[in-house]
């Protein structure tokens, strides 16, 4: 029964070609083991992500999909399905709550990028707070930064329906915020930007109109999973940090 209701949710990830192949089976390897061995409550958390990342990728055309291949789904999702194994190890909750967390991180980063750049008002340099041009390194958006937090809210809600704890809701909460805002300064920073030599165009893409680009900013191998993994790190670590 469990080994169906997991496969709902990515076969229709493959069906409407969201997802790869692999992908699918990888998305339905982990929620039949999140399903399974905890319950349908942490499995409706991760679905409630790839749901919104279905959603911002149909909203995005102009954009890579999220979670396409298997690089995209290990990089959003292996932080939290190790929480997972720690806490089926360890037997300790707070691991769950560090799930529920890194979870929050990745739908407001997704919240905020899809829908955050909507915002016809001026980003603010969010070191500064002050006013910046768009697309400027670290500028963001407050409707992206309102909506990091509303991310960070749905996860800590549906992690409400299993066991209400409020420090554990404000943590998950401001999880989300956490990770949104990791994943745009780490994009400023570092992540590799590459300039398309027959278009001109600005773009994460290593190829474009079929060639590679050159790099005009951050470290090659730093692509925009490895920032994913990376933010998605912190928010792990911060919250075991804040838990111990
Ligand atoms: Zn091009």
């Amino acid at each position: 029964m469990v080994i169906f209701l997991s496969f709902i949710i990515p076969f229709y990830g493959l069906l409407i070609k969201k997802i790869n192949f692999i992908s699918f089976i990888l998305i339905w390897l982990i929620g039949f083991i999140i399903f399974n061995y905890l319950s349908i409550i942490p499995y409706l958390a991760l679905i409630t992500v790839l749901g919104f990342a279905f959603i911002s990728d149909m909203l995005n055309k102009s954009k890579k999909d999220l979670l396409r291949d298997y690089k995209d789904i290990l990089s959003n999702v292996s932080v939290s399905f190790i929480a997972v194994l720690l806490y089926l190890y360890f037997k300790d909750n707070r691991f769950i709550v560090i799930y529920y967390a890194t979870l929050a991180g990745i739908l407001s980063d997704v919240l905020a990028g899809s829908f955050g750049t909507l915002s016809k008002g001026k980003p603010v340099n969010m070191f500064t707070f002050k006013k910046a041009e768009k697309g400027t390194s670290g500028a963001i958006s407050l409707l992206g930064l309102y909506l990091s937090l509303v991310g960070g809210v749905i996860i800590a809600l549906i992690f409400s329906l299993e066991h209400f704890n409020l420090k554990y809701f404000i943590l998950i909460s401001l999880s989300g915020l956490l990770g949104s805002i990791m994943d745009s300064s780490l994009g400023a920073l570092v992540e590799v930007k590459y300039k398309c030599t027959v278009c001109n165009q600005e773009t994460e893409e290593k190829y474009h109109c079929n060639q590679k680009g050159t790099i005009i900013k951050g470290y090659y191998f730093i692509n925009n999973n490895a920032v994913n993994l990376l933010s998605n790190i912190i928010v792990f670590l911060v919250c075991l940090l804040v838990l111990i």
